[in-house]
C-alpha cells in the first residue's frame, strides 16, 4: 500500500506569511486558524515503516514534529524513519529543510544534476557531509527506485519529468551552477507501488499544462498540482507584489488555459492542489473561487491529510 502524507499545502511564505497582511494572512492569524498552511512537500511509503520526502520545505522541522509517522521510532536513541529526499526544483520553499536534516542521521537526496548543481554551489549545504547523505543524480524520463538505508529496493518507482517552469528565483539574472541550457530545473514526479501498481502525479510547481502533461494525468486515480495562484495578475492587483504568476513559472487555477480547465475531463479521480499561495482567494473556505474550485472536483489539502493508494 502507498501511503501518501501531505506535509505542507502553502506556496513560498506559508500560510500565514510572516510579512503579510493580506485577507487570507490576517484571517489565518486571527479566526481562522485552519487556514494556517506550511510549505509545501509530501511525504510517501511503501512499507509504513520508511518514508521519503518529496522536497524539504523550510517548515520541514515543524512538519515533522506533527506528523507521527516521521518521528523517531519508540526505543532508539536516534533515529529517523526519513530514508531520502527527492528534489523537484532548486527554489528556496523546496531545499532549504534540508539544512533542518544535519544531525548526522544518513539519507539519500536525489534530485536532477542542475539541482545538485545548485545544493552544490552552495557552501552552506556542506552542512550535510556527503559521507551521511549521498547525492543521486536522476534524470529526466528515467524511472528509478529509491534505496533503503540497508540498499535494498524500497518498493517505490518514480519517473521524473520535465515540465514547463523557472529556475529558483534566487537565480534570476545571473549564471545557473549548471549552465543556461537544458530542462530539470522543474520536474513533476509520476510515483508508483511496486507492489500494487497504483500510483500518483506530484506537480507542485507547473507553468504550462501541455498536451504532453494532460495525456500524462488521464486517467490517474490522483494528482497533486501547482496551485499558486488564482489568477495570474492577483499578486500585483491585490498590491502585494510585482510578479505575475507565469513570471514565476506558475500556473494559474482559473482561466481559459488554467489549471482547472486544462485538468477537466481527464478522468482524474482526485485533484488537490498544492503550494497555494496565500494571495489565492479559493483558501478561504467560504469564497466564491474555493466554490468553483470544488464544484471542478479540486481540493486543497490541509497539513496533515494522510491518503493511501
Ligand atoms: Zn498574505
Amino acid at each position: 500500500m502507498l501511503r501518501v502524507v501531505v506535509l505542507g499545502a502553502a506556496a513560498g511564505g506559508g500560510v500565514p506569511q510572516w510579512n503579510c497582511g493580506c485577507p487570507v494572512c490576517l484571517a489565518a492569524r486571527t479566526k481562522h486558524p485552519e487556514l494556517q498552511r506550511t510549505q509545501a512537500s509530501i511525504a510517501i511509503s511503501a512499507d509504513s515503516d520508511h518514508w521519503f520526502l518529496i522536497n524539504a520545505s523550510p517548515d520541514l522541522r515543524q512538519q515533522l514534529i506533527a506528523t507521527p509517522q516521521l518521528h523517531p521510532a519508540p526505543g532508539k536513541l536516534r533515529h529517523s524513519p526519513i530514508a531520502g529526499v527527492i528534489l523537484t526544483n532548486g527554489e528556496i520553499d523546496a531545499v532549504a529543510g534540508l539544512l533542518s536534516m544535519r544531525e548526522g542521521w544518513p539519507f539519500t537526496i536525489y534530485a536532477h544534476p542542475r539541482v545538485l548543481a545548485i545544493l552544490k554551489s552552495n557552501s552552506i549545504f556542506n552542512v550535510l557531509s556527503e559521507r551521511n547523505v549521498r547525492r543521486e543524480p536522476i534524470e529526466v524520463d528515467a524511472a528509478f527506485e529509491p534505496a533503503l538505508p540497508d540498499g535494498s529496493p524500497s518498493g517505490i518507482e518514480i519517473l521524473p519529468f520535465a515540465v514547463a517552469g523557472k529556475s529558483a528565483w534566487y537565480l534570476e539574472g545571473k549564471v545557473h551552477p549548471a549552465g543556461d541550457a537544458g530542462a530539470g530545473d522543474t520536474l513533476g514526479l509520476r510515483i508508483r507501488d511496486k507492489a500494487t501498481g497504483k500510483f500518483f502525479y506530484f506537480l507542485a510547481a507547473c507553468a504550462d499544462a501541455t498536451d504532453d502533461i494532460k495525456s500524462r494525468l488521464a486517467g490517474a486515480p490522483l494528482v497533486f498540482f501547482d496551485g499558486t495562484v488564482w489568477r495570474d495578475d492577483e499578486l500585483i492587483t491585490a498590491g502585494l507584489g510585482s510578479k505575475t504568476g507565469q513570471g514565476m513559472g506558475h500556473i494559474a487555477m482559473s482561466g481559459d488555459t488554467g489549471a482547472i480547465a486544462a485538468l477537466s475531463g481527464l478522468g482524474i479521480d482526485r485533484k488537490m492542489f498544492l503550494h497555494v499561495n496565500n494571495s489565492n482567494p479559493a483558501l478561504l473556505c467560504d469564497s466564491a473561487e474555493r466554490k468553483t474550485a470544488e464544484q471542478a472536483g479540486w481540493q486543497i489539502p490541509a497539513d496533515g491529510t494522510e491518503i493511501a493508494l
